[in-house]
Formats: C-alpha cells, sequence, structure tokens
C-alpha cells in the first residue's frame, strides 16, 4: 500500500519522460520506520514498485535476517522516477520530487527514518561524508518539521558490487529496526 499522495502523471522533472511508472513507496502506513532509496532501477520502473530487482533482494535479506519482512516496515525512495541508464538522481530531480518523500513522512510519521545511500543521506539530512564514517551510525535529524532518529546505510547495490560491505550493511538494516522497536 501506497501512503501520502503521489501523481502517477507527474510532470514535474525530465525524468517522466523516460518512464514507465511513478514508483511510489509501499508498506505500512502505520510503520514506525521508512527506509529510503534513491530512484527506481529497471525492475522496478516496469512493475511499478520500489526495490523489486536484485537490490531489493539484498534488502529482503537484510530484514528478514533481522527478523522483519518488507509487508511490516515501508520503502521508499527519495526519487519516484528510473534515471536513465540508472545514473543517480540529480539535485534538480531531488527537489522536484520533495513533495512525495514529504508527503509519504507527513502520513506514516516515522521515528526512525533509514536513508540508504550517500545520495539520500544528503538529499534528505544535509548530510556529506564518507560512506565509511556515516553508514550505522544513529543521529537526530529533522525532517519536514519532524523530529526523527536518522541512520545511513550503504545502498543495497553496493553490495552487489562490494561485498565486503554486506555486514556493514546488514548491521546498519538490524540497529535501524532496533532503534523503531521493530526488530
Ligand atoms: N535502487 C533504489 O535506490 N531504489 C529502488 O527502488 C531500486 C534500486
Amino acid at each position: 500500500m501506497t501512503c501520502g499522495s503521489i501523481d502517477p502523471k507527474c510532470a514535474k522533472c525530465r525524468l517522466s519522460k523516460g518512464r514507465t511508472h511513478v514508483v511510489a513507496g509501499v508498506g505500512r502506513c502505520a510503520s514506525k520506520i521508512i527506509f529510503v532509496g534513491e530512484a527506481p532501477g529497471k525492475d522496478e520502473d516496469l512493475k511499478g514498485e520500489p526495490f523489486v530487482g536484485r537490490a531489493g533482494r539484498i534488502l529482503n535479506s537484510a530484514l528478514e535476517d533481522a527478523g522483519s519482512r518488507r509487508e511490516e516496515i515501508y520503502i521508499t525512495n527519495i526519487v519516484k522516477c528510473r534515471p536513465p541508464n540508472n545514473r543517480r538522481p540529480r539535485k534538480d530531480e531531488v527537489e522536484a520530487c520533495r513533495q512525495y518523500i514529504s508527503s509519504e513522512i507527513e502520513r506514516i510519521r516515522p521515528a526512525v527514518v533509514c536513508a540508504l545511500g550517500q545520495t539520500v543521506a544528503q538529499g534528505l539530512f544535509g548530510k556529506k561524508g564518507k560512506m565509511a564514517d556515516i553508514a550505522g551510525r544513529p543521529f537526530e535529524a529533522e525532517i519536514f518539521g519532524r523530529k526523527v532518529t536518522a541512520i545511513v546505510a550503504y545502498h543495497p547495490a553496493a553490495c552487489l558490487y562490494r561485498r565486503d560491505k554486506t555486514k556493514a550493511f546488514k548491521d546498519s538494516i538490524r540497529k535501524s529496526l532496533e532503534l523503531a522497536g521493530v526488530a
């Protein structure tokens, strides 16, 4: 289920031209935690659901290892349309899409927000720095006027080409679920 209001015909930025679907978040609107990825990839664009491809399988496995499941939490992206060739979303695309993540967070009112990867850490919390320094270290943040516990995890796709990041990724997912009281 999607929480918050998303326009399936949105044309606020250039990404609308190449997409198949606007990919809104899925999960429980009553979730205490929200996981925020970067942007849909090919599988997500075709299916209209976030994290259903290879990165999604890694995220699912981390959630399951920590005793949770994707149906029990909420998963979304900071940008709702697929960038060409899976490039990183640009700053103006993140800005154009901001009202949608804002509406999801207003509706869900999470206690914990987990940013998956550096682009999201910066786009949501203005957090800069190397992932090695910021991943897995919770901090207090204000987001769209709401105080939350924030945590940054490696993006699950990073584990596809850097297997040595898998443990740190899974530890951050577990920690974020524990902070939200759901693991
Ligand atoms: N990567 C993301 O950041 N989001 C998705 O939905 C899929 C892959």
